[in-house]
């Protein structure tokens, strides 16, 4: 049996992007093995982000934006992005694009297969797909299905809907995307509409909850209409896409390195920020520090300042206040969003602030449900 330097075990976001990171290192020569059961052949999913300056997949950006619009519970206003833009990239674009660059290096190989299993042992990671067995030196794992059922923990679902409509009227601002929209209701949870216009007569309209329970196709869709209805002046319109997904807000602790040959990457190796649900800029970023990593020291794990640690913290705070529906959710992204510079909100987001930056931040936020917000957790992560 070959044994290959590396096996990619899912050729999604973080594999592709793994790979693609893997092909423009000193270890371009490197054989890697890229499974994944689908072709990646449809425009399954849009990804948006954030960043300061050109990133890797510039080039393939669909649309992106210096200035975000937001509806709160008090202010509705333009956010200047401050030197960050947001930025749309098309899931399709992506999965052309680095499958066209991997085409360049005859020493990586895709197949399409269903993997079955995952295994360690003493000569390295072993993966089973469709019946064969392959074996490599590390086998970076987007797969794994996450078990999140700890009771000490907070696992809330980021759950979403989407419809990319194409409207009789031209009724959307190409320049100015709308990242929340509290203005539907609440039932209690946290509940917000997203507009991403592709040109004056077609966007992204996404409804989007934070909660513990995923609804009906009807009743995703009756938020839809509804809202559409209400605040966007489409006259008739047809539904061209739709997009729906589920992403985990969890704060339990995944095995990013369970085994000595085998990596988790992706939502599979927790790279979800908890209090976001965001992935795809975090992925980057932490795929780029396992491949310097292993380019420079032959291992592949990530170092992280233990002084990051409190991120985790925060986020757990913020999943606590969520869950127990301590302060109303829209009242809190209002405050943040318009209580603080937008760029350091998304800075903080990055988890890129200084401590002071982020006493700031907290300044501002509701004192009262924090603080025993921070007690809940000290107290849940101590007695479980
Ligand atoms: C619809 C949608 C929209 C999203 N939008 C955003 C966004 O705007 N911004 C953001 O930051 N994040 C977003 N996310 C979250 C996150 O960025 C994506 O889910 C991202 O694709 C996660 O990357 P991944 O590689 O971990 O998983 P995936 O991209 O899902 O890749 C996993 C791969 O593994 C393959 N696979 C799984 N099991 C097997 C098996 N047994 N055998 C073979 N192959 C297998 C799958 O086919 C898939 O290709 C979104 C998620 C969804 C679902």
């Amino acid at each position: 049996m070959k044994k290959y330097d590396f096996i990619i075990a899912g050729g999604g976001m973080a594999g592709l992007s793994l790979a693609y990171y893997l092909t423009q290192s000193t270890l371009r020569d490197r054989s890697i093995l890229i499974l994944d059961r689908d072709t990646k052949d449809r425009n399954d999913r849009t990804w948006c982000f954030w960043e300061p300056n050109a990133g890797p997949f510039e080039s393939i950006v669909f649309r992106k934006w210096d200035q975000v619009s937001f509806h709160g519970t008090t202010h509705a206003k333009p956010l200047d992005m401050g030197g960050y833009q947001y930025k749309m990239l098309r899931g399709i674009d992506f999965y052309d694009f680095i499958q066209k660059e991997l085409a360049k290096h005859p020493t990586v190989e895709r197949k399409q297969a269903t993997i079955n299993r995952i295994k360690e042992t003493p000569q390295g990671g072993f993966v089973i797909a469709d019946d064969e067995p392959y074996i490599a030196d590390y086998v970076f794992d987007s797969t794994f299905a996450l078990k999140l059922d700890q009771p000490e923990n907070h696992n809330l679902l980021q759950h979403f809907k989407g419809w990319v409509i194409s409207t009789e009227k031209a009724c959307f601002d190409p320049k100015m995307p709308e990242i929340m929209d509290f203005r539907v209701e609440q039932h209690g949870d946290c509940r917000f509409l997203y507009v991403l216009p592709f040109d004056e007569k077609t966007a992204l309209v996404e409804f989007t909850l934070f909660n513990d329970k995923l609804l009906t196709d009807s009743e995703y869709e009756a938020d839809l209409r509804q809202y559409i209805d209400q605040f966007l002046d489409t006259g008739s319109y047809q539904i061209a896409e739709t997009e729906y997904g589920v992403i985990p807000m969890s704060d339990e602790s995944t095995q990013e390195n369970p085994t000595e040959h085998i990596i988790r990457i992706g939502t599979s190796g927790g790279f979800t920020k908890p209090s976001t649900g965001y992935t795809f800029q975090r992925t980057q970023r932490y795929l780029q520090g396992i491949v310097t990593n292993l380019a420079e020291t032959g291992k592949p794990n990530r170092t992280q300042s233990w002084f990051k640690g409190r991120f985790k913290l925060y986020d757990s705070i913020f999943l606590n206040v969520l869950e127990k529906h301590r302060y109303p959710a829209d009242d809190m992204f209002t405050r943040l969003y318009t209580d603080n510079r937008p760029a350091k909100v998304f800075k903080f987001l990055d988890e890129d602030t200084r401590l002071t930056e982020e006493l700031r931040i907290f300044w501002n936020m509701p004192w009262g449900p924090f603080t025993v917000a921070f007690f809940d957790v000290l107290r849940r992560k101590m007695f479980g």
